[in-house]
């Protein structure tokens, strides 16, 4: 995005895959494919989720930062993702329609619709494509038929199952014991007495069984007692594989995701893309920790599940939110308090005064400054520290004008619209001078 001809800098990243930090070495010089696995749009997003979207846009960034070409991609999944992830329960696009009514198509243009404006809010980068899963279901059909040849899936009257005992390796992502973790891999053999092994996954569901009133069917090759025309949907985790072969290749160089996707979903991702192409699916596999609520689980139950219209409610600008998950590393929990967002706010505000206080005039960027960012910045992705570089620059005794334009060029990757803020006078809500008043309350 930025800088295409500049040599590219050294980056060092955690693969989940090997546990261990490697130097980063792009499939193409100069290139990076990365793949982020996208919300199921059947509801607004949580914060928690939020944050997934704007670590992986600070990664994007640091990646163009440092000289990289990024195509990046983000799906949508808007169908088969059923509510537990391996494969048991309601479809969740099915279930939204009996919350809201209408139709899966109208939910999810719906919820697309809230997402785009809350990343557009959160000042994410656009992805290069936001496949829909149902815009691939003649693709999806067409590898599980070659997975079904090659002797990888096997039939039942309500599925079609990937047979993970011919996978090469099928834990190699999770580390785990199949044996000792039937919950994390699934034990769907419940809800299907034809299958082989417990962690067997549907690549595609005949609308039969506990399906067979499935709102999203298409015809299939495929052959079933109970319906005609193998009608019925793709699983869920066949389609990020299908749409990373498409719009990326077959080997790509970044899979990024949540850590709750280690065991199931990537871990499946991998066992039918690897079947499929016969070469590994993505050489780094990144996964971010979750965002807590005063310290617990979010749950919708408790009312902890955010989203980030509460959070402007409440009055506060969204790159708040961005500035808060600036301050924890990508694999790292973080902590979601009101007070602590409101510890954020007071923090971008005070940056905000403090570049406005360097005036207008822009110098060159500190060549020193920039070299310890790049460190920074190529270990890992170590936002936290990259912020709080900024101090140090504000300190410094370079001139003025260099504070600016070094403060300005690191702001390319944390994205806090800070020329913009600059002249814009700022409105505090009396919401967030109650929630100040509060807190010193507390002490
Ligand atoms: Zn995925």
């Amino acid at each position: 995005m930025f800088f295409f001809s500049k040599p590219q800098k050294n980056i060092s990243l955690y693969n989940t895959l090997t546990r261990k930090k490697e130097d980063f070495k792009p499939i193409k010089n100069g290139e990076v494919k990365f793949y982020q696995c996208g919300p199921t749009v059947y509801w607004t997003q949580h914060i928690g989720n939020l944050r997934a979207m704007v670590l992986s846009d600070f990664m994007r960034r640091t990646l163009s930062y440092l000289g990289y070409k990024v195509t990046f991609v983000r799906n949508y999944t808007d169908v088969g993702h059923l509510t537990s992830d391996s494969d048991i329960g309601e479809d969740k696009m099915e279930k939204a329609v009996k919350r809201e009514g209408g139709n899966p198509k109208e939910i999810a243009d719906k919820y697309i619709k809230i997402f785009e404006n809350d990343t557009k809010n959160l000042n994410i980068l656009e992805p290069d494509s936001k496949p829909r899963a149902t815009e691939y279901v003649k693709d999806i059909i067409e590898a599980v038929k070659i997975l079904m040849e090659k002797g990888y899936a096997y039939s039942t009257d309500l599925a079609i199952y990937f047979d993970i005992s011919k996978a090469n390796d099928y834990t190699k992502l999770s580390g785990q014991n199949l044996e000792e973790n039937k919950s994390g891999a699934g034990n769907a053999n419940i809800e299907d007495s034809q299958k082989k092994n417990p962690a067997d996954f549907a690549l595609w569901f005949f609308k039969a069984g506990k399906h067979e009133k499935a709102l999203q069917y298409w015809p299939s090759p495929f052959d079933s007692l109970l319906v005609k025309n193998g009608e019925g949907f793709p699983g869920w985790h066949i389609e990020c594989s299908i749409m990373i072969k498409k719009l990326l290749g077959k080997t790509i160089d970044v899979h990024m995701g949540g850590i709750e996707h280690i065991p199931v979903h990537h871990t499946n991702e991998i066992a039918q893309s690897e079947a499929l192409n016969n070469v590994p699916l993505a050489n780094y596999w990144l996964h971010n920790e979750w965002l807590i609520v005063n310290g617990g689980k979010m749950a919708k139950s408790e009312g902890s599940s955010y989203s980030l219209s509460e959070i402007k409610e409440k009055g506060f600008n969204p790159l708040v939110l961005r500035y808060f998950f600036m301050q924890a590393h990508y694999r790292s929990k973080q902590n979601f308090t009101w007070e602590a967002l409101q510890g954020a706010n007071s923090g971008y505000e005070h940056l905000k005064n403090q570049v406005k206080e360097l005036g207008g005039k822009i110098g060159k960027v500190d060549k020193n400054f920039k070299d310890k960012f790049e460190k920074i910045i190529g270990d890992d992705f170590n936002i936290p520290q990259a912020l709080a570089l900024f101090q140090e620059i504000l300190k410094s005794d370079i001139p003025k004008e260099n504070k600016l334009a070094t403060i300005y060029d690191f702001n390319k990757i944390f994205g806090l619209d800070l020329k913009k803020e600059l002249h814009s006078p700022v409105a505090v809500s009396d919401e967030i001078i109650k929630l100040a008043e509060e807190r010193k309350l507390a002490r």
